[in-house]
Order: C-alpha cells, then sequence, then structure tokens
C-alpha cells in the first residue's frame, strides 16, 4: 500500500470549537421544520455533550417510493435549527449540486454516505465539487468491507486541497446472521487508523446496531477503542421516524446513553496501557467473530447431516476431509500460521461437525419425522454413521 499522503488536521484545529470526544445527534431526515427544531431544541436542553445537529436532507432508500428526504428546504431548517440552539449542523451529500446547496445554505459540515463512499466517480465529483473550500467533511465506511476504497475516498478530498476531513465508521452490509444491522468489523477502522494515524475516526453505533438495544455496548466499545467522537441518531419521536425508525432515540435516552458510557480521557494513563488495551478490545471482537463464524458453519454442518440421513450417505467421508485439511493448510500458511497449529484447531473443527451430524441423525432416527431408509435404495449405499 502506498504510504500515507493524508495529513488531516484534528478537531481542534478546524477552527469550530471542536474537541474530543465530538458528539453529532439528529434524526436520520430532516422531515419537517417542527420536526427538525423540536429535536434539536430537546437536544439541546438535554444532553449539553452534544455539538453538532445531523439531519439528512436527501435520503438514499434502498428501493424508491420510500421517503427520499425534503431536499433543499431542509437546509433552512437547519439553518434555523443553529441560530435557535448554537449546535453546528451536519448532513448528507451524495452529489456535486448537494454540494452546492449545502454551501449556499452554510450548512457547516458534510457527510457522505456510505452507499456513495464506494464509488469513485461520485466521489470524485464530490471533490471537485469542494475543491478551494475546506468545509469540514466525514467519509462513512463503504457498505462493503473495502478498507482501500475508504482510504481512497478520503485521499481524493485531501487531493482537492481539504484538511479538515474525518471518517465515521458505520458498520459494513455482511451476508451471515450477526447481531447487528451493519456488522462493526472493528479491524477495518483500527487499519483506517494505522494507516491515517492523524485521521480522526468517530464511530456510528446507530446504523451498525439498527436497535437501541445494542447502541450502548457498540458506542463503548467505539469509546474504548479511543474514537474521537459518535453520531446517533436521535429522533423527538423515533416510532413517526419516516426512515430508521427503529434504531433512532429520543433526545431523553440521547442524555441517558451519554451519561452512561465511560469516556477515555484523551490523555489517560500511559499511552502504552492505551495500545494495549486497542489491542486487547480488538482481540476481544475478533474472537467473537470467530465464534460467530463457526456457529455458521456448525449450522451447515448441522443440514448437511440431514442431508446425509435423508439420502443415506454415511457422515464421515475421508476423502473430503483430506481436501479440505490440505486446503485449510496451504490457506492458513499463507495467513501465517503455524501447520501443527492449523491441525489442532481443524481437528477440533471436524470433531464437533462430526457430533453435530451424530447428532442430527440420533434425533431423526428418534422419530424426528425424518425416514432412514434400509438397505441401498439410495445414495452411496452406506448405511448408519460411519465413524471408524
Ligand atoms: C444516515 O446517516 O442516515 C445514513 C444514510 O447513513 P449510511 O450512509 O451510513 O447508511
Ligand atoms: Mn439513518
Amino acid at each position: 500500500m502506498a504510504p500515507s499522503t493524508l495529513h488531516p488536521l484534528p478537531f481542534a484545529h478546524w477552527g469550530l470549537g471542536l474537541g474530543r470526544p465530538l458528539v453529532i445527534a439528529g434524526p436520520c431526515s430532516a422531515e419537517s421544520r417542527e420536526q427538525v427544531l423540536d429535536t434539536a431544541r430537546e437536544i439541546r436542553e438535554r444532553a449539553p455533550q452534544v455539538r453538532a445537529f445531523r439531519a439528512g436532507a436527501w435520503k438514499p432508500r434502498t428501493r424508491p417510493g420510500g421517503f427520499e428526504g425534503a431536499g433543499d428546504p431542509a437546509l433552512e431548517w437547519l439553518k434555523e435549527a443553529k441560530a435557535q440552539t448554537g449546535l453546528l449542523t451536519i448532513t448528507e451529500v451524495a452529489t456535486p449540486a448537494h454540494v452546492e446547496a449545502c454551501l449556499k445554505a452554510g450548512v457547516d459540515m458534510l457527510w457522505i454516505g456510505a452507499r456513495t463512499t464506494p464509488n469513485p466517480f461520485s466521489v470524485q465529483a464530490i471533490a471537485d465539487a469542494l475543491r478551494g473550500t475546506d468545509i469540514p467533511v466525514f467519509v462513512k465506511n463503504p457498505v462493503n468491507p473495502d478498507l482501500p476504497l475508504w482510504m481512497g475516498a478520503l485521499e481524493r478530498l485531501s487531493d482537492a486541497g481539504l484538511t479538515r476531513v474525518a471518517a465515521i465508521h458505520r458498520g459494513f452490509h455482511w451476508f451471515e446472521r450477526t447481531p447487528y444491522r451493519n456488522n462493526p468489523m472493528w479491524e477495518i477502522p483500527v487499519r483506517l487508523k494505522a494507516a491515517f494515524p492523524e485521521l480522526e475516526v468517530i464511530g456510528d453505533p446507530s446504523h451498525i446496531a439498527g436497535d437501541p438495544a445494542l447502541l450502548a455496548p457498540v458506542a463503548q466499545q467505539a469509546l474504548d477503542l479511543n474514537y474521537s467522537g459518535l453520531m446517533i441518531e436521535t429522533h423527538r419521536a423515533p416510532a413517526q421516524a419516516k426512515s430508521d425508525a427503529r434504531q433512532q432515540i429520543t433526545p431523553a435516552d440521547l442524555a441517558r446513553l451519554l451519561g452512561r458510557l465511560e469516556w477515555r480521557r484523551a490523555s489517560a494513563g500511559p499511552a502504552l496501557r492505551d495500545e494495549l488495551q486497542e489491542h486487547r478490545d480488538l482481540i476481544d471482537r475478533l474472537d467473537e467473530e470467530i465464534l460467530q463464524k463457526l456457529g455458521a458453519r456448525m449450522e451447515i454442518s448441522g443440514r448437511i447431516g440431514l442431508f446425509k440421513l435423508a439420502h443415506n450417505i454415511a457422515i464421515l467421508q475421508p476423502e473430503r476431509w483430506r481436501r479440505i485439511m490440505e486446503g485449510a493448510h496451504a490457506f492458513g500458511q499463507v495467513q501465517g500460521l503455524a501447520p501443527h497449529f492449523i491441525q489442532a484447531l481443524m481437528d477440533a473443527i471436524h470433531d464437533e461437525s462430526i457430533r453435530r451430524q451424530t447428532e442430527v441423525w440420533e434425533q431423526g432416527r428418534m422419530g424426528a419425522g425424518i425416514q432412514v431408509s434400509s438397505g441401498n435404495g439410495s445414495g452411496t449405499g452406506h448405511n448408519g454413521p460411519d465413524l471408524s
């Protein structure tokens, strides 16, 4: 990877009176003048830690027909919210026309959304529209877990002369079941930070969690990893929200959440201890992901067990397992893993997989509805689990 050319300014040098942690709150979408003003006022009253008010004026919807944002009038409501509360304003831009409208309306800061970051043409068009302005811009991670795309978007802004750039971690689309709406994959923002040490990264636990119940642990994790702040979707009446209704919280709940989080002091303890803690937190997250993947793998083993039972195929297929082990050794060694470790790990996985499949067979035999055929009626003609 090419050496970093990104030298973003820290929040403290953005000239906006910002420091760490930076807390941004506000609704997913600006829906009406009243909704924007009520929410901003209530945030101001209840959560003094909040420095900036967010609201989307143009909403990227997965399918047409949903609420696509109020558009340009929303920028006027943001301006009013700022005048009434003193909160800085921030909104999402996806096109040069959005940029132009925001600059004209005096929006303080912008963010590039997770569906725009992965498109280099869009990001370049936005960067070109921003050339010569130096308005602060946050770049959300791309929806797909692709670190270079995230880096590339930040570099395009930096190459256009912007110095007030930062990143927002909002999690990644994932095809396996996870407890989250968007899989956090903490190692990706950690690697981003390793590539660009000066970059401020804030967390967006709302879009990671997708559910207020998960908000606190995700927000705490971000703070434990030394993030520079948080962006939390907050709506005066979440159940009535026109987008992301499930994940938004009220200003009162926001205040409670912010009060409960443990904030790291920027200079807490010796730097060494902080670094150790960051690594430990990351290891904890990776262990969780390993277990999640093992869970998914064993679920599939169980399904294969059912299939073998239905077709009267032996559980143990030595040739198949020999090929799996060959592949695991080749792949594992590329990952820097020792052969004895690969062997022990894969043996443990194999044992558990056989146990699962045997369990499925036993349940099937006990009359869970699957008829075990006898004789050579189907499959390979093997009969029953062959564990020898
Ligand atoms: C949002 O912040 O409301 C939004 C659309 O986020 P993302 O781009 O992360 O999906
Ligand atoms: Mn949203």
